[in-house]
């Protein structure tokens, strides 16, 4: 174990936040050439802007802090997010131009965007990425979990690749030259059902100690506004 002195700024991933008697200590583990380093971070306070139900276990005792995991953490979403590298742009139909955002009617994910689309260039490029993203909401969440797990890469290609073969038909797979896959197993919290009343989010919202609380976690929806606002308002108490 080494002591992060020197350097201001570290890449990694915390794997235990726990208060001292001056301040917050952080355990941190990174690869460094494919090995394991793990390394202290000493501070006055920690902002912890991981997922709630990461925190629930890095947090030393965050039960005192008003969060009982087994009863406040919110429900999890997962998705699916995959970039298709296309050697050329599919052809479209002449009354239905790419759009930014496509929605497939019927379709089985939310349809596909084309991340290209805010390139700045007088012509559009030769290549480009398109982004498709599926909710598996058809599926109850830790069956979606599980599918996910045990799901064969074909599958999976299948899946990310349905509303993209539903929009161009079977001409699609002769364009593509790569395929990156993303499972994202928690990859949003859903609101349900009392979520505003949630007593768990509401104590780690009004936390202000060494360690302070933002993500977008603490709203109980996945919103980038409400992370932001979240990150704002531990960066107040943090520099009180
Ligand atoms: C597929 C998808 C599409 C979305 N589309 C939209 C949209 O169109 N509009 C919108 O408003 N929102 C959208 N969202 C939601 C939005 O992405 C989130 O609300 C937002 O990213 C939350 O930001 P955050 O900073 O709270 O947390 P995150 O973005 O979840 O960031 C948490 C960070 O903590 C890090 N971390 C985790 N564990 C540790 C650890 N142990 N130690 C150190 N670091 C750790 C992670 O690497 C990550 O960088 C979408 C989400 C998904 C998954």
């Amino acid at each position: 174990m080494d002591q992060a002195a020197g350097s201001r700024r570290r890449p990694g991933t915390a794997v235990s936040l726990e208060t001292t008697a001056s301040g917050v200590q952080a355990l941190c583990f990174e690869l460094k050439n494919g090995q394991p380093k793990t390394y202290l971070v000493r501070a006055r306070k920690a902002i912890c802007a991981m997922p709630l139900f990461v925190a629930a276990r890095v947090v030393r005792n965050i039960g005192g802090y008003g969060l009982d995991a087994a009863r406040h953490l919110p429900a999890y979403a997962p998705w699916i997010v995959a970039n298709f590298l296309m050697k050329e742009f599919p052809q479209e139909l002449p009354h239905a131009p790419l759009s930014w955002d496509n929605v497939v009617y019927g379709g089985k994910g939310l349809g596909y965007v084309v991340s290209t689309h805010q390139d700045v260039r007088v012509a559009p490029p030769a290549k480009t990425v398109l982004s498709a993203y599926i909710d598996l909401a058809a599926m109850e969440q830790q069956a979606a979990r599980r599918w996910l797990q045990d799901a064969r890469p074909q599958d999976l290609l299948e899946l990310a690749a349905s509303d993209l073969k539903a929009a161009y038909g079977p001409r699609f797979a002769g364009l593509v030259e790569r395929a990156d896959i993303t499972l994202r197993a928690h990859a949003m919290a859903s609101p349900r059902p009392g979520f505003k009343s949630n007593a768990g989010l509401q104590a780690l919202r009004a936390v202000d100690g060494p360690i302070l609380f933002a993500h977008a976690d603490l709203s109980g929806f996945s919103v980038f506004e409400e992370a932001s606002w979240w990150g704002y308002q531990a960066a107040l108490r943090a520099l009180a």
